[in-house]
C-alpha cells in the first residue's frame, strides 16, 4: 500500500501540507506530476513560466529523492483524461490515499471534483489542503456573511485573523523506501525528457534561478534590509526595491505563509506593513477568484462595464505589445516584459491604464498578453490587476483617475535611468526630454506617439461615463 502526492502548483518540499500529511503515514509515498501541454496553451501559460516549472521540477525530483520519494511524470493533453489516469494509478500502484494542495480556478476545481468522484468510486481517500492561501476560503466575510468586495475592509479582517499566523509545515522525515517493481509503468507515463518544454534564453534563466532554496535566500535577503525601505523604493522601477518573489509564489516554489512568517521576524516598520499589504492584495484576489467564479471566465466584476465600447485597433495593440507606442515609459516597460518575463508593479499599472484608457482597448487583450509573457503569470493577481486598472473590478481605480504616463515617468523615473536601460535609442536625451521626446529631438528609430494623451483621456472618460 502507498500514499500518493499529486504535485501541481506547489513545487516545494518545505511548507507543503499535502506532502507533509502523506509522509505522516507509515506507508511508502509516491509522487506524480501530470503535464498537460494543451491545457497550458489554452490558459496562455507563458513559455518563460513553463520553463521555470521545468527547472523547478528538476530540483524537486532531487529533493524528493532525499525523502525516498520517486517523482513520476505523466503527459496528457488536457484535464478530461485525468480522473481515469488517477484511478488507474491508484489501482495499479495500490494507493490508499491521494494528497493534493487545492488549485482555485474554475477549470482546476472542476477537474478535481471529477477526480474526487472517481476516487470515491474505487474506494480511495482524497485529502485536499490549502497551501496557496493565508486564510481558508470563505473565512473572511462581512457581517451579513457575504464576501468582501473592498480591499481595505478585507485586509482589516484578514489582519485580525492573522494574529494567529498560518501553520508552517516542516520538511517531512524520509519515508519508508518503496519496494522494487511497486510502480510498474503505466499508459500516459513518460520520462521527464519526453515532456515538450519550451526553450527560453539563458539570460532569462539567470534572472530567475530555480529552486526553493533560491526562493528562501531571496526572501531572507529581502527581509534583512530592503523591506525596511519598501515604502519609498517600491515605486522606482530602476531600483531593486521589491522582493521579486512573484515567480516563486505564483508557481508554489515558496508559500505565502512562509513570506508572512518571515515578516513576523522583521522589526516592524511602515515598509514591513506595506509589504504585508501586498501579500494581502494577493490573498484578496485569490479569495475573489473563489467567491466570484466569473473571474475565471473573462467576465468583469462590474457587469455593467460589459457595455463599454472598446476600440478594435490591431495596429495600436501590436505597437503596445512590442513596446513601440512612442511613449518611452510604456515602451521601456513592455520591453522589460519581453526580455525578462517580468515587469515592475508600477509599470504594470502604467501600461495597463494606457492600454485600457488612452487606447480604449479591451483589458482582456492586455490580460492575455501579460499571461503569455509573464514568468509570474497568475490568473487571480493578473485578472485583479487588469480589472483594477480598467476600472471594471469591484475595488478598482475610479474611471476618471487616469494615470498620465508621462507624469508617472517624471515622478517615478525622474532621471530616465529605467528608460535609458531598455530604450538605448533614447539614452542620449536629457532628463527632461527623455519622458516625451519632441519631434525635433526624437531619433529616427523611435516612433512618434500613437495617441494624443489628452484626446485619449477624454475619449476614455466619455466611453466610461455612459455606463
Ligand atoms: P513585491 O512588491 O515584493 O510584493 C510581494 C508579493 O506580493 C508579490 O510577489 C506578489 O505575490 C504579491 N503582490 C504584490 N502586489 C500585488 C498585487 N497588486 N496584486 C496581487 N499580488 C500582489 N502579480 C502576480 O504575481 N502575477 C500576475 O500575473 C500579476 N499581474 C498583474 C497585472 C497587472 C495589470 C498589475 C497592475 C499587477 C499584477 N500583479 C501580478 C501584481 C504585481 O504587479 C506583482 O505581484 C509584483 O510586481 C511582483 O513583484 P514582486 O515579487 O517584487 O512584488
Amino acid at each position: 500500500q502507498h500514499e500518493l502526492v499529486w504535485f501541481r502548483n506547489d513545487l516545494r518540499t518545505i511548507d507543503n501540507p499535502a506532502l507533509y500529511h502523506a509522509c505522516q503515514s507509515t506507508q511508502p509515498v509516491i509522487a506524480i506530476y501530470i503535464a498537460t501541454p494543451q491545457q497550458w496553451h489554452q490558459h496562455d501559460d507563458a513559455a518563460v513560466k513553463l520553463d521555470f516549472w521545468h527547472r523547478n521540477l528538476v530540483q524537486l525530483e532531487k529533493e524528493l529523492a532525499e525523502l525516498n520519494i520517486e517523482l513520476h511524470f505523466f503527459q496528457h493533453d488536457n484535464y478530461q483524461q485525468i480522473p481515469d489516469l488517477i484511478a488507474t494509478i491508484c489501482q495499479q500502484w495500490a494507493v490508499n490515499q491521494v494528497h493534493v494542495n487545492a488549485e482555485l480556478a474554475v477549470n482546476e476545481s472542476q477537474r478535481d471534483a471529477n477526480v474526487i468522484e472517481r476516487c470515491q468510486d474505487i474506494g480511495v481517500a482524497y485529502q485536499e489542503h490549502h497551501d496557496q492561501l493565508l486564510l481558508p476560503p470563505a473565512s473572511i466575510r462581512t457581517k451579513t456573511g457575504t464576501p468582501y468586495k473592498v480591499f481595505t475592509a478585507f485586509s482589516t479582517q484578514a489582519r485580525q485573523r492573522l494574529a494567529t499566523p498560518p501553520s508552517l509545515y516542516p520538511v517531512p522525515n524520509p519515508c519508508k523506501k518503496i519496494s522494487d517493481n511497486a510502480t510498474k509503468r503505466l499508459s500516459g507515463q513518460c520520462q521527464f525528457a519526453d515532456i515538450h518544454w519550451p526553450t527560453v534564453s539563458k539570460k532569462i534563466q539567470t534572472f530567475w534561478p530555480a529552486g526553493q532554496q533560491e526562493a528562501l535566500t531571496r526572501l531572507t535577503e529581502f527581509c534583512q534590509q530592503p523591506i525596511q525601505h519598501y515604502k519609498t523604493d517600491r515605486d522606482t522601477p530602476s531600483l531593486a526595491g521589491t522582493s521579486r518573489l512573484s515567480p516563486y509564489l505564483a508557481s508554489g516554489i515558496l508559500s505565502a505563509a512562509q513570506c508572512w512568517h518571515a515578516t513576523l521576524h522583521c522589526e516592524m516598520s511602515d515598509g514591513v506593513h506595506i509589504w504585508q499589504n501586498e501579500l494581502l492584495w494577493r490573498e484578496f484576489y485569490k479569495h475573489t477568484l473563489i467567491d466570484f467564479p466569473q473571474v475565471s471566465k473573462h467576465k468583469p466584476l462590474k457587469l455593467q462595464t460589459e457595455q463599454i465600447e472598446w476600440r478594435h485597433d490591431e495596429e495600436q495593440l501590436v505597437a503596445w505589445q512590442d513596446g513601440k507606442t512612442g511613449i518611452p515609459i510604456v515602451d521601456a516597460a513592455m520591453r522589460q516584459l519581453l526580455t525578462r518575463g517580468w515587469m515592475h508593479n508600477r509599470l504594470r499599472m502604467i501600461v495597463a491604464m494606457f492600454l485600457t484608457k488612452h487606447l480604449l482597448i479591451d483589458w482582456r487583450l492586455g490580460e492575455r498578453w501579460f499571461m503569455q509573457h509573464l514568468i509570474d503569470g497568475d490568473l487571480s493577481a493578473n485578472n485583479g490587476g487588469w480589472q483594477w486598472c480598467a476600472s471594471t473590478g469591484s475595488d478598482s481605480v475610479p474611471y476618471f483617475r487616469i494615470f498620465n504616463p508621462v507624469t508617472q515617468s517624471q515622478r517615478f523615473d525622474p532621471k530616465g535611468i529605467f528608460i535609458r536601460h531598455y530604450l538605448p535609442e533614447l539614452a542620449h536625451l536629457s532628463d527632461k526630454d527623455i519622458h516625451l521626446p519632441s519631434a525635433k529631438n526624437r531619433p529616427e528609430n523611435y516612433p512618434s506617439p500613437i495617441v494624443d494623451l489628452k484626446r485619449g483621456r477624454l475619449r476614455a472618460l466619455s466611453a466610461f461615463k455612459g455606463v
